[in-house]
């Protein structure tokens, strides 16, 4: 019998009863049984809803711990749960309801109004609503407690997570339970979660960091979640007085630092700072680390493998490293192409087995068979390097290596050294079309607050230290760089914004 993640949260609401899963500020707190109480009411509410086992339930509901539930009973009753980003809207959401083909589409009172149309034999369409308005959540208070789970093998999809659309369309990652449930307990056991931990939780349930991380880890370990539907660091740093973890994205640390109240005092209470989804700058983590006296852990995930690697929780935290793999979790270096594996120290393509790695992307066989090596191992589309002492490097992304007369060009290695500058905030370097080299090394740069850009001098700067291929052609100053909502670089945008900077027209002149 498989153990999934509902059935480890079931183990977790019989010991724990009456301790407090969700805090939830304005609302009232909701204990483990409580919320076991409306797991059981929402799953008999699906199957009312005529979902049946391997059916997809989408849901765009705006962060609850409703939400959570409705994940949990989707599980209950062996269907698919499809959580999809709140930002997208109408031709968006037709999209992946025609992609993905739910039983039923779960939205918001808004949402509903557009879409009820859509409702058909095929697809039911509801809102989770609130209580008091004949939504599922008003329903779920009459509803009849689900009397047995329905039983699953580890190989069955519990998920599909469309992934962040960062270099093209998001796709779906079919996730199963044996996936979710192994990466749960994987890191439970390495940051030694238990009941005691208060984790806040400020990130969008959509999306494998905030569900399958974080969600997920206190569900099965028993801790408190401290659940703000947005990020506002003063608010923050009050609930740090008896929290333990924060769960976050680089941008949380970088709008932390921007209180003065951040300090040893205000975070006596924390044990554990963690930054994924995307790179922390080292310019952060040592930011963090003298005012606080906290080391940011700072690890490696994506929607196909959910996580991967984590700095160390004993031991030392590497600046610029995202660590080990998690048990049970194999990463090599490869040269792509090839397949071949690659020595220490060789930067090369990021490939990964083991039992966090999904299942495939949703209807679409060539892209998953493409991505697949004949031995199991998955191609991540994410550059990187392991270490003379086996912690691993992200170096990028295989589609945002910018190939220029022929030199491959790794633009962290570049973005490191701008960023270093006194006079710049952050940077972004990307390759565009280049009439003479094929792709144009671009640095985009976003200056301190009040500093002015000597651009010529910065050029001039980065010549000593650069080989010439690697310097770039241009430097364009920007207010500030496209980010979405996970803190994620938008580099798409920016090579579609500069695509025309050495245009012949333009060069010519
Ligand atoms: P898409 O696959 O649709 O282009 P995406 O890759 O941004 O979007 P996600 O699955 O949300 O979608 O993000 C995973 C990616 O985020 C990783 O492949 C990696 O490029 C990046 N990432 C995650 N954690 C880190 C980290 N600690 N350092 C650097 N990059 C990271
Ligand atoms: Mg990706």
């Amino acid at each position: 019998m498989t153990c999934t993640i509902h059935d480890l949260f079931e183990t977790q609401c019989r010991d724990k009863g009456s301790k407090i899963l969700f805090e939830r500020p304005g609302l009232s707190s909701m204990t483990f049984s409580e919320a076991w109480d409306r797991v059981l009411r929402f799953a008999s509410l699906l199957e009312e809803s005529g979902v049946r086992p391997g059916d997809r339930v989408a849901v765009q509901v705006d962060k609850s711990a409703e939400a959570v539930l409705l994940y949990l009973a989707c599980l209950r009753v062996g269907a698919v749960f499809l959580p999809l980003n709140t930002a997208y809207t109408g031709a968006e959401i037709d999209y992946f309801l025609g992609d993905a083909e739910p039983r039923l589409f779960v939205c918001t009172p808004a949402t509903l109004q557009t879409h009820a149309a859509r409702a058909s034999e095929t697809l039911a369409v509801e809102s989770l609503g609130a209580a008091g308005d004949g939504t599922l959540m008003d329903r779920a208070a009459g509803a009849d407690q689900h009397d047995s789970a329905v039983p699953c093998k580890a190989d069955d999809p519990a998920a599909i997570l469309y992934t962040s659309g960062t270099t093209g369309r998001s796709k779906g990652a079919v996730l199963t339970q044996g996936n979710l449930a192994s990466n749960a307990k994987a890191l439970n056991d390495i940051w030694h979660f238990t009941q005691d931990d208060k984790l806040i939780h400020a990130l969008p349930i959509f999306h494998t960091h905030g569900l399958f991380v974080a969600c997920n880890m206190a569900l099965t370990s028993g801790a408190t979640m401290l659940f703000l539907t947005r990020f506002d660091a003063e608010e923050i740093i009050d609930e740090m007085a008896d929290a333990t973890v924060l769960m976050g994205v680089p941008t949380f640390y970088t709008r932390l630092l921007k209180s003065p109240r951040l300090d040893p005092l205000t975070t006596a209470s924390m044990r554990l700072f963690v930054s994924g989804s995307a790179p922390l700058p080292e310019e952060v983590h040592a930011r963090f680390a003298e005012c606080t006296g906290h080391t940011i852990l700072e690890r490696y995930g994506m929607t196909e493998t959910c996580m991967i690697a984590s700095n160390p929780y004993e031991g030392e935290r590497r600046v610029g490293a995202v660590g080990f793999p998690l048990p049970q979790v194999q990463v090599r270096i490869t040269d792509r192409e090839g397949g071949n594996t690659l020595p220490r120290g060789q930067t090369g393509a990021i490939e990964v087995a083991g039992p966090n790695v999904f299942q495939g992307y949703w209807r679409m066989p060539e892209k998953t068979a493409a991505e697949f090596r004949d031995d199991g191992y998955f191609i991540t589309g994410d550059l990187g390097r392991i270490d003379a002492d086996g912690y691993l490097h992200i170096v990028g992304r295989d589609k945002d290596l910018v190939i220029t007369g022929g030199y491959n060009v790794y633009p962290k290695e570049i973005e490191t050294l701008i960023d270093a500058l006194p006079e710049v905030a952050e940077s972004a370097v990307i390759g565009v079309p280049h009439p003479d080299f094929g792709e144009g090394v671009t640095a985009v740069v976003v200056p301190q607050p009040g500093a002015s850009l000597d651009k010529e001098r910065l050029l001039a700067a980065l010549s000593g230290t650069l080989a010439r291929y690697k310097q770039p052609k241009q430097m364009i100053v920007v207010n500030e760089l496209p980010r979405n909502v996970m803190g994620k670089v938008q580099k798409n945008d920016l090579r579609k914004r500069f695509a025309d900077l050495y245009a012949p027209s333009e060069t010519a002149t």
